[in-house]
């Protein structure tokens, strides 16, 4: 570990910082637009690293990774000169003459961790708001998905200075290095356990962070959804990155009176999409590592596979599956998946549903699939999770409109478009009083009454 460029990068974002370099909007619209000529610029390359740690598709890459992030820098560029604004507001009656006003400020100088499964876009992504908000950056790829992280550090370091934007590779001693340094806001990506490291971390210093963790998020299908295409959108969200996505969803909630028929549709869903050998199509995705491998043929084992269950150990690839006949206590539901497993547990009334959810931590992500409002309400009324879709999975993530996090276990903190301007900026509140005249009554000696000056 090279601890003395540890170290210096950070002196150095922190002077550059503190000499205001990076607080005319001029400068960070200039950044965010060398940011996105990088991208183009690497697009091949990116294209070909997410493929050699993942075993990514080109459309999948394009489609979840580079053409995300560049919706995001277009998106934030147009309307950062905005949110950027101080913002006059009204004051109270008991301050009349004074003005109120809130000034969005940068931190300072941002840590970003990012996890392997979307190893480009989450690095980038929190980058594209913490530059655009006026703060420098350093970023801490997944070591697990050593191509990306290699070529983030190369992209980085041909588009910003050091003390603007600088990359630091390596795993858990890296990052626990980077945890103990004086950063002045960390932007978590990863999974519960380690969330929990990095707020212990942040806590000694009073740090503040936003962590975008995981957890099981359920896909609930209620007897009158419209089964066919409830079933292409679940395979989408389920299947996509071989199932290595936070959003997806985990296990599948189906009234027991559609489950056979959603099942036959699920089934066909994938044919149409990955073939009928999965594991042989070499634009099905892989499994991250052997240990994430090894860890989800285990789970094969806690149900009865109603399609799919088969493997590939030389390629890492686990078929796209359905696990029926599942115990809520087997293993497979307990942990999140984070795989192309899906087990499935039926219901009879959606109040069932509710108990079940509300029973586990939090989901960062609830699925509902019904043509019927008043359970939608009902749903949605009665379970607390971080986002989600109705009669749709992952989209909710894809629109900059909408903050995206979890809530309790999954996460704290939304990002995306202006939340992520506002993840990334301290609002600081001034008000301006009036000298024309004071009001006597506040001080403990005076009278009541009005003094002009
Ligand atoms: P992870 O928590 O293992 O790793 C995330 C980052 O933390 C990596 O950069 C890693 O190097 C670092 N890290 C790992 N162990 C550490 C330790 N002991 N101390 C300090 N740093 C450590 O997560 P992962 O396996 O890369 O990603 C999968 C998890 O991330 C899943 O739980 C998934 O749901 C979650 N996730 C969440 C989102 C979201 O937006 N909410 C997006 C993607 C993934």
């Amino acid at each position: 570990m090279d601890l003395d460029r540890i170290h210096s990068v950070i002196i150095k974002q922190k002077e550059h910082f503190n000499r205001g370099e990076t607080r005319p909007l001029a400068v960070r619209q200039a950044h965010l637009e060398a940011l996105r000529q990088a991208v183009k610029r690497y697009e091949a390359e990116i294209i070909a690293a997410l493929r050699a740690d993942l075993g990514k598709s080109e459309l999948e890459a394009y489609s979840t990774e580079i053409g995300f992030l560049l919706e995001e820098i277009r998106f934030v560029s147009k309307r950062m000169k905005g949110w950027a604004k101080p913002r006059k507001v009204k004051t109270a009656p008991t301050h009349i003459g004074s003005r109120g006003v809130i000034i969005p400020e940068p931190y300072g100088t941002a840590l970003i961790i990012a996890p392997w499964n979307y190893p480009f876009q989450l690095a980038l992504s929190p980058l594209v708001c913490a530059i655009a908000a006026g703060n420098t950056a350093v970023l801490k790829p997944s070591e697990l998905t050593p191509t990306v992280s290699a070529l983030l550090a190369r992209l980085v370091a041909d588009t910003f200075a050091p003390e603007v934007v600088a990359v630091i590779e390596g795993g858990v001693e890296e990052t626990t290095e980077l945890l103990r340094q004086p950063f002045d806001y960390i932007f978590f990506t990863g999974s519960v356990p380690v969330g929990r490291i990095v707020m212990e971390a942040a806590a000694k210093r009073l740090i503040p962070v936003t962590l975008e963790l995981g957890g099981k998020s359920p896909c609930i299908v209620h007897r009158d959804a419209k089964l066919e295409l409830a079933a292409k959108r679940i395979a989408f969200g389920k299947f996509a990155n071989s199932g290595q996505t936070c959003i997806a969803p985990d296990y599948l909630l189906v009234h027991e009176e559609v489950k056979d028929e959603l099942l036959r549709h699920l089934q066909a869903a994938v044919e149409e999409f990955y073939g009928r050998e999965p594991v042989r199509n070499p634009d099905y995705g892989r499994i991250v590592s052997r240990r994430h491998y090894d860890r989800l043929v285990r789970f094969l084992g806690d149900g009865r596979s109603v399609f799919g269950g088969q493997s590939d150990d030389e390629a890492l690839r686990i078929a796209p599956t359905a696990l029926d006949g599942v115990s809520p206590e087997a293993p497979v539901m307990q942990e999140e998946i984070f795989g192309p497993i899906l087990p499935v547990l039926t219901y009879r009334e959606i109040g069932e549903t509710i108990a079940a959810v509300n029973a586990k931590p939090k989901p960062l992500a609830l699925y509902l699939f019904t043509e019927d409002a008043g359970v939608q309400r009902e749903v949605v009324e009665k379970v607390s999770f971080g986002g989600g879709c109705i009669n749709d999975t992952l989209m909710h993530i894809a629109t900059p409109y909408l903050p995206f996090g979890g809530v309790g276990e999954s996460g704290m903190g939304s990002y995306h478009g202006e939340s992520s301007f506002k993840a990334f900026s301290h609002f600081k509140s001034v008000l301006k009083q009036t000298t024309l005249f004071d009001i006597a009554f506040r001080y403990p000696s005076a009278k009541n009454g009005l003094k002009l000056m």
